[in-house]
């Protein structure tokens, strides 16, 4: 398909943003900051004849906090997360990850339901969104709003829960502790605009752990048992911090594929953990 035979609609509303994915269903698109749509449309794997277009919407934009909830809209760029000192005091982890992804360009149209909808393991704001338990918000015309926990919303690879006809409209989660201990890490073949090899958003407070890989799997994936082990410890050497981050390596399930091999991404998720945990315990 070639980008000057997409059809881009762009509603002022939500309500009107919803009823064109009602009506046109499977052949129409929600559009955002396009940098993945550009992408797939050129290579031919997204082909869908009508893009609507919803960046601007007002009511995707929203960065607040209440009731309990730290509320991100679906429309929040990179650049706005990553500048925002709600995001600074109430989830630095998902921030640190906003700052990791691709150039200034990218971070300047690429968005948080963006990176949501495209659903690929590697997508580097989803590990810590799943660290913090998000959930996902999901819209349509007749159903109206309902909340989707991270972790039921992707299916696999490109495949979430959502319908065609509903938008990701915002996503929301706990604030982290203030005083928490936490760790992002990004491993890519470079330094900079690389796609994860391996990722990891990592939280600790005593009794309590959160540790989640991407790009070692289907969908981004917890570790559980190095969650459980981490929250139970009462006291954390060397010997201990080496031994639980070896667990990851039966916790992840990558594949091989051109960036690096599934036994190359289990050893690093392991590093990665061994790393971090090192880190933020200064053990
Ligand atoms: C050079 C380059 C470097 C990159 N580097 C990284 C990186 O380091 N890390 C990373 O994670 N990603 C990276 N990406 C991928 C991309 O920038 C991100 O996935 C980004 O978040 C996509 O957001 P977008 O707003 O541009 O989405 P779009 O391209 O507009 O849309 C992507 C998909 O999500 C759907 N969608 C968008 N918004 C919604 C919504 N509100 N509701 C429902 N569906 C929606 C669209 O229909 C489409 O299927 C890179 C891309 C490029 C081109």
């Amino acid at each position: 398909m070639l980008l000057s035979e997409m059809k881009v609609v762009a509603p002022g509303s939500l309500t009107e943003a919803l009823r064109w994915l009602e009506e046109h269903q499977d052949r129409a698109r929600p559009l955002a900051g396009a940098t993945d749509a550009m992408v797939r449309v050129k290579e031919g794997q997204w082909r869908s004849p009508i893009w609507v277009e919803i960046r601007r919407l007002p009511e995707l934009q929203r960065m607040d906090q209440a009731d309990g909830w730290v509320t991100v809209g679906a429309a929040v760029t990179y650049g706005r997360l990553l500048r925002s000192e709600l995001m600074a005091q109430t989830a630095p982890l998902l921030a640190a990850a906003a700052r990791d992804v691709g150039s200034v360009q990218i971070q300047a149209m690429g968005t948080l339901g963006g990176n949501l909808g495209t659903a690929s393991p590697a997508g580097d704001t989803i590990p810590p969104l799943f660290a913090l338990e998000a959930e996902v918000g999901l819209c349509s015309r007749g159903g109206g709003e309902r909340w989707v926990p991270v972790e039921s919303f992707f299916l696999g690879p490109g495949r979430t829960v959502r319908r065609p006809d509903e938008l990701i409209t915002a996503v929301r989660f706990a604030p982290q502790a203030p005083g928490e201990r936490w760790k992002w890490q990004k491993l890519g073949l470079r330094g900079a605009q690389a796609i994860s090899m391996v990722s990891l958003a990592l939280r600790l407070q005593p009794g309590f752990a959160r540790v989640a890989f991407g790009a070692v799997g289907p969908t981004v994936l917890r570790a559980r048992k190095c969650e459980a082990w981490l929250s139970q410890a009462e006291a954390f050497d060397l010997a201990t911090v080496r031994s639980i981050a070896q667990m990851a390596w039966k916790e992840v399930a990558p594949i091989s594929d051109v960036r690096a091999s599934a036994a190359y991404r289990q050893q690093m998720a392991c590093a990665l953990l061994e790393r971090g945990l090192r880190e933020v315990l200064a053990v």
